[in-house]
């Protein structure tokens, strides 16, 4: 049937993130309703209006655009990273041509410093992680002077382990207990409420250690931020004539009185799924965002903190990342928590099992994709979900193409 004309639109959502009421909303011209406007949804939309010739609704419960990756001026002027420092890092030449379309790039490498004590008397000192050379000779007051030695010190101290299944197993089985205890069991029990020995070996192995003395914290081929931030990417992305953007809306109010050809769907899959099989666990985090009267607190873009004790599990320092030149400076706390909007899948065996509970589901419904994060259960950085909904976008415009509308 033909659609109805085209109403003006109701404007965005309320800052508040309350939604606009149906009433107001009159009639959607849209064919395919995008819920999410973090990476999944925006490569999506893009895809979908650029290449499939459709009109796009994009809404997003929160009252900003970009998801996890969103980033603002705060009261200072400093930019800052609302959910927690995002730092863009790929291999994919595909992904990095793809978003260059949209921003140009500021390169930077980051560092990260561990505070950690020191073997010889227990003082706190700050060394490069993932762990390499330096650390090791700072640790211990060694002095490895080639990769060689460092490779033979770190094989010395390492467990056989077989097989590996868990974070502790993957950590312990390349460094040994004595630096898995320093550096990584107190933090990840923190970060994720979990032993590392209950936790996939895929979180730790994030952070792999080396011989060399190479301390940026990536080593991807691609490394940089987006020059005007991430938000501003996000706003080129989506700006399109078939793009419709509302903010401050939740899905299940649209879904309430308009009816798409095709839904994509970027949140929490079990809830997608009215938590059917019950909720799928996801770890949050609280954020402390500290402005201080000083032009710098700290000598690299993020301190890790393993010791348990301590609150927090990193401080990032926004102008390492952001290149921005100002007399104050502002920092983000990582505050880990149980309840709170879902940031991170929490990869360990029962969950994947539960996961694909909703994933059989999501399959019978060929009138809604999944993609990103929430949506596929997958603790993957932002190239890794661009990459996936460039190929959910190109799989789905084939099927459009095979069977095209009435
Ligand atoms: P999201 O960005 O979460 O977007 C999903 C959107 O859907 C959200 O905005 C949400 O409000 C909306 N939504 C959900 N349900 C509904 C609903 N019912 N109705 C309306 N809207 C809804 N990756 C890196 O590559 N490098 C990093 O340095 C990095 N650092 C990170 C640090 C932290 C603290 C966290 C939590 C993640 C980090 N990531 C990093 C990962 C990165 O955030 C994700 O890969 C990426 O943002 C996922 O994009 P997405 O679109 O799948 O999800
Ligand atoms: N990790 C750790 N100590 C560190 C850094 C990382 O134990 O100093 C472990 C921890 O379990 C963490 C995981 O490695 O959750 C992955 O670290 P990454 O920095 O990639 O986490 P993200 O940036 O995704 O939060």
């Amino acid at each position: 049937p033909p659609r109805r004309p085209a109403a003006p639109r109701p404007g965005p959502g309320l800052p508040n993130g309350i939604a606009m009421p149906a009433l107001n909303r009159g009639a959607r011209a849209a064919d395919v309703l995008v819920v999410g406007a973090g990476f999944a949804g925006a490569v999506m939309a893009e895809q979908i209006a650029a290449r499939g010739g459709r009109r796009v609704l994009v809404v997003d419960r929160r009252p900003h655009v970009a998801g996890n990756a969103h980033d603002h001026l705060d009261a200072a002027g400093l930019l800052i990273h609302r959910y927690g420092p995002h730092i863009f890092h790929t291999n994919s030449t595909a992904v990095a041509d793809y978003l260059s379309r949209f921003t140009a790039w500021r390169p930077y490498e980051h560092r990260v410093l561990a505070r950690a004590r020191r073997a010889a008397d227990g003082h706190d000192i700050d060394v490069p992680m993932p762990i390499n050379r330096s650390t090791l000779n700072a640790l211990y007051g060694l002095s490895l002077a080639s990769d060689a030695e460092a490779a033979a010190y770190l094989a010395s101290v390492a467990e056989p382990i077989s097989p590996v299944r868990t974070s502790e197993d993957v950590v312990v089985a390349s460094v040994g207990r004595d630096l898995y205890e320093r550096f990584f069991r107190g933090y990840t029990r923190k970060q994720w409420g979990l032993d590392p020995s209950s936790l996939d070996k895929s979180v730790a192995a994030r952070v792999p250690a080396r011989s060399d003395t190479d301390d940026r914290y990536f080593t991807d081929t691609f490394q940089a931020m987006p020059r005007d931030g991430y938000t501003a990417m996000f706003e080129r992305m989506l700006d399109h004539p078939a793009i419709t953007v509302e903010t401050g809306v939740d899905y299940r109010d649209v879904v309430a009185d308009e009816v798409f050809d095709h839904t994509v769907f970027t949140g929490a899959i079990d809830e997608f799924f009215g938590h059917r099989f019950g909720p799928l666990p996801y770890r949050s985090l609280e954020f402390r965002h500290v402005t201080l009267d000083q032009e710098r607190f700290q000598p690299v873009g993020t301190v890790n903190y393993p010791d348990e004790a301590v609150p927090f599990t990193r401080i990032t320092e926004y102008k390492y990342l952001t290149g921005q030149s100002h007399p104050k400076t502002s920092l983000t706390y990582e505050y880990p928590r149980a309840a709170g909007d879902p940031y991170y899948p929490i990869p360990r065996p029962e969950n994947q099992a539960l996961f694909k509970q909703y994933e059989a589901l999501a399959r019978a419904r060929h009138d809604v994709s999944f993609v990103g994060r929430l949506a596929t259960y997958r603790y993957y950085n932002m190239d890794q979900v661009v990459g996936q909904a460039l190929a959910s976008a190109k799989a789905l415009l084939a099927r459009w193409d095979a069977a095209p509308r009435a």
